[in-house]
């Protein structure tokens, strides 16, 4: 199966390709040239497998420059590490009329290690049949939640290396804790003096600075990315989705062919987006519910067909999903649109030149038929994760109740009540302090101290690795001007 550029579609690369270049050279993003199907058979053997099982069916679909011994090694050494604490890897839990489907068991606690466990034994398995011999260095720049997830992910992977650069002040005191005390010999992480933009901007030009490339293909090392655009990022994700079906399928919850919604709190779209791929190729998928925070962008496009990023930013308590620009949205548009990559190219250079887009009307009307979108405010968010609490004993995280809300609102208004998974990201524990502040008063300001209150409170148990965070060494305490990262990134890779 060739994967192509969602700008050039004339352009095909095979999957290692994909998985290692992360974006096309014309800016498009890679997408399969044509979907494989999951047949209800094979849906219902999956139901009794495990979920490296699931994974390995899954991905092989995808991913067929692997072998199925490759695929297996790359599922095993993700998910059989024992970085999870549950041996489901995901576990799906009935809260009130919905289910739950918590994705955040790995070692950073939200929902990107799904991905990011996998990710570098699919990269580095793609090294060895596009370029052999060589080391591939990863620069990441986070707000938060990938940098710590996408270093747990590479951390001592042979023949990686991994620089993780964060804003001094853009990180919540729990994120920059789980960076700074990060483990591995291949590891480095430095904040910057400035805001995320600023990283982001200091990483592409590093990307695509041709004398710092010469010099590190000169040592055997090149650049790639674990950012959500990259492929390698989404099929992981998939299997999550084809999963939720299986297990519901072997509880007796629904019967072969009985469609279940899916509500995702979204961000780069990356998220929900897997969601739609496992649908069309074969999972009885109804609705797709778009749920987002006060950063509404998704809701109007759905509700509108206009994409509109002119807005005000709002910096809210669930800020993985503070975004203005959803990347993974064109890979949708290219197969609603017939995989017109003309119409594509225009779209987004609309979106470049005037910060807006209009779709046409029969893209609108797919996505009008395929998706509902909702969104929601902090004091939303604060009163759905104390009802929920209140009402069903769960306690939930500050985005997983962003999508709980949007659910609530769609089920009012359409009265559609087929079965439902909602995407929970993140553990409440890694958002304690607005946790907390929604079921009880705090009693300290110390991040540390809110997390042990939250767990009186709450009676559930947080996540060792966030509790033991206060017992570790700091490794990395450097900050530099955005101009200095390139010296930093040329210090850690030729380290002897
Ligand atoms: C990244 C993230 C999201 C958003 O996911 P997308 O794939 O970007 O839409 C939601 N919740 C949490 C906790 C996240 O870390």
């Amino acid at each position: 199966m060739r994967y192509r550029s969602t700008r050039q579609k004339e352009y095909y690369v095979t999957a290692s390709q994909a998985i290692l270049q992360g974006l096309s050279a014309d800016g498009g993003l890679f997408v399969p040239e044509r979907l494989p199907h999951l047949s209800q058979e094979t849906l219902r053997e999956l139901s009794t497998k495990s979920y490296l099982e699931r994974a390995n069916a899954v991905l092989s679909l995808f991913l067929d420059d692997f072998t199925p011994a490759e695929v297996a090694h790359c599922v095993k050494s993700a998910y059989a590490s024992g970085r999870f604490d549950s041996d489901n890897i995901a576990e799906l839990r009935r809260v009130g009329d919905a289910y739950l489907l918590e994705l955040w068991h790995g070692p950073t606690c939200a929902f990107k290690d799904m991905a990011l466990q996998l990710l570098p034994y699919l990269l580095t398995t793609s090294m060895k049949k596009v370029a052999p011999d060589k080391r591939v260095a990863i620069l990441v720049a986070t707000s938060g939640d990938t940098g710590k997830a996408a270093l747990e992910g590479f951390r001592d992977v042979p023949d990686t290396d991994i620089i993780v650069f964060y804003p001094e002040d853009g990180v919540s005191p729990m994120q920059k804790r789980q960076m700074t005390t990060q483990e591995g010999e291949n590891v480095a992480v430095c904040a910057i003096k400035g805001n995320f933009d600023d990283a982001q901007t200091g990483v592409k030009k590093i990307f695509t600075d041709r004398a710092l490339e010469s010099k590190l293909a000169a040592h055997g090392v090149s650049f790639s990315s674990a950012n959500s655009i990259n492929w390698g990022r989404l099929v992981p994700q998939i299997v999550y989705y084809v999963s939720a079906y299986c297990e519901l399928l072997d509880r007796g919850e629904i019967t072969m062919g009985e469609e279940m919604n899916v509500a995702v709190p979204t961000g780069n779209f990356g998220n929900i987006l897997a969601a739609y791929y496992a649908k069309r190729i074969g999972v009885p998928i109804g609705r797709l519910i778009c749920a987002s925070n006060r950063n509404d962008v998704l809701t109007e496009f759905i509700r509108t067909g206009v994409y509109n990023k002119n807005r005000q930013f709002y910096t809210t308590i669930s800020p993985s999903m503070d975004i203005l620009i959803s990347s993974n949205l064109e890979r949708l548009l290219f197969h609603l649109s017939g995989e017109d990559d003309e119409t594509i190219r225009n779209w987004f250079a609309s979106l470049s030149e005037t910060g807006k887009y209009k779709v046409s009307g029969t893209v609108y009307e797919k996505i009008a038929e395929g998706f509902y979108a909702g969104s929601c405010t902090d004091e939303e968010t604060q009163a759905t994760i104390h009802d929920t609490f209140v009402e069903q004993g769960y306690l939930c995280d500050t985005h997983t109740a962003v999508a709980v809300k949007v659910y609530r609102d769609y089920l009012r208004e359409t009265g559609d009540t087929r079965k439902t998974v909602i995407a929970s990201t993140a553990s409440p524990y890694k958002f304690s302090a607005n946790v907390l502040r929604a079921i009880a008063q705090a009693e300290s300001e110390d991040e540390f101290e809110q997390l042990s209150q939250l767990e009186r409170v709450s009676g559930v148990p947080a996540p060792r690795q966030l509790s033991a965070l206060k017992e570790k060494p700091v490794r990395f305490s450097e900050t530099v001007e955005p101009a200095e990262m390139p010296q930093v990134v040329l210090e850690h890779l030729l380290r002897s």
